[in-house]
Formats: C-alpha cells, structure tokens, sequence
C-alpha cells in the first residue's frame, strides 16, 4: 500500500468562522466540499483541538470563506497558527466583514464565502463532520481557488536554509517549512511554528 495516494486527492483551502457564547474565532480546514445541491448542503470535518470547532458544536453555525491563489501566508498564520482558545482571532483584524448571519467572513485573499447551519454531526474521534444547509452565500473574487497543492508550491514560504552542513540529515515541516535539525524527529515533536505533529514532518538531506 502506497499511503501517498491521499496526496492525490485534491483539496481546497478555507477559513471557517464561527461564534458561540460571546465568543468568535476562525480557523483553517482543507476538509470542506458540496455533498448535496437540492438542498445545497456542504459538509466539512473539523479537528476537536481546534476551538472554532467547539464554537461550530455549540452555535450550530458557521461561514466558510473560500481562500483564493491571493491569499497570502499571514492570513495561514493568522487563522492556522495560533489558537483561538488563547487569542482573539478578530480583535484588530480588518479584512473582515458580517454577513447576513452575524457570522464573520474573510475578505482578503478568498473569493467567496458560504453561510450554512449544522443539519447533522457525526463524531469522527479526532474530527467532527458537521453537514449543513446553506443559507447564503456570495462571490467576492475572480481568482482561483488555492488548493493545498497551490499552498504548497506557491505560498508556504521557500524553506528555510538549516545551519546544518551539506549532506546532513534533518527534518522539514511539510505545512510551513520549519527545519528540525536531528537524526531522529521525536514522536511526541510539535511544529513550533505551525504546531503541526511530528507525521506531517519529512525526512531531507540538505
Ligand atoms: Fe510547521
């Protein structure tokens, strides 16, 4: 079995906002698609850890804003980098707007946005799939789509030149490039960067 397979699949890049209880936050998912269109419903899977994800179960509510080929790295950052369970995501941010729903949505680098309200939930032990009716949606951009392949190519940041000297083996952060300089990754090893798991880290020989 060749587990890159799944790298075939093709994916496109979203934040995903939502409120509950007084409280706002966004963050990014690549895990959202059409599943039905009469009714227009979407699905998307949404990882526990993430604290939007605890807004979603709670608030029943949320917007998926379509990230474009514009968006730029610190809108990953922003939304992919850091938790809204320890900073307040919308607090000075201004590429941001209300929609119908009260629900914020993104305005730079995406090119349109979807409202939708949970229907049902499924728990997936480490995700939720929440599929949900649509109830508004318009288009903000011309430009394409990103897909994760795009992030990957044209985003992310040229990877960072380890100190490490020529031939030495180290490990890369496949999500934001950050280079850990060792022979073996720590199992337990958390990107300090993008704080993504030791699995989503490469072996490289620079
Ligand atoms: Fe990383």
């Amino acid at each position: 079995m060749d587990q890159k397979a799944m790298y075939k699949l093709s994916y496109g890049l979203f934040v995903l906002t939502s409120a509950a209880g007084g409280k706002e936050s966004g963050c990014i998912i690549n895990t959202a698609g059409q599943v039905t269109s009469q009714p227009n419903r979407i699905s998307i899977a949404v990882n526990k850890a993430n604290f939007t994800h605890d807004l979603v179960k709670e608030g029943g509510r949320f917007n998926l804003s379509i990230l474009s080929e514009a968006a730029s790295f610190d809108t990953f950052k922003h939304f992919g980098f850091q938790t809204g369970r320890e900073v307040d995501k919308f607090a000075g941010y201004e590429a941001c707007r209300r929609s119908d729903s009260g629900l914020y949505y993104v305005t730079a680098g995406t090119n349109g946005f979807i409202s939708a309200t949970v229907e049902q939930s499924i728990d997936l032990g480490s995700h939720t799939l929440f599929i949900a009716g649509v109830n508004d949606m318009e288009v903000l951009s011309d430009v394409p789509s990103a897909t994760y392949a795009y992030y990957q190519a044209h985003i992310k940041p040229a990877p960072q030149k380890p100190a490490a000297p020529a031939g030495k083996t180290v490990w890369r952060c496949k999500v934001c490039g950050y280079v850990y300089e060792g022979e073996e990754l720590p199992e337990d090893f958390i990107c300090p960067l993008c704080k993504h798991p030791a699995s989503d880290f490469e072996k490289v020989t620079v």
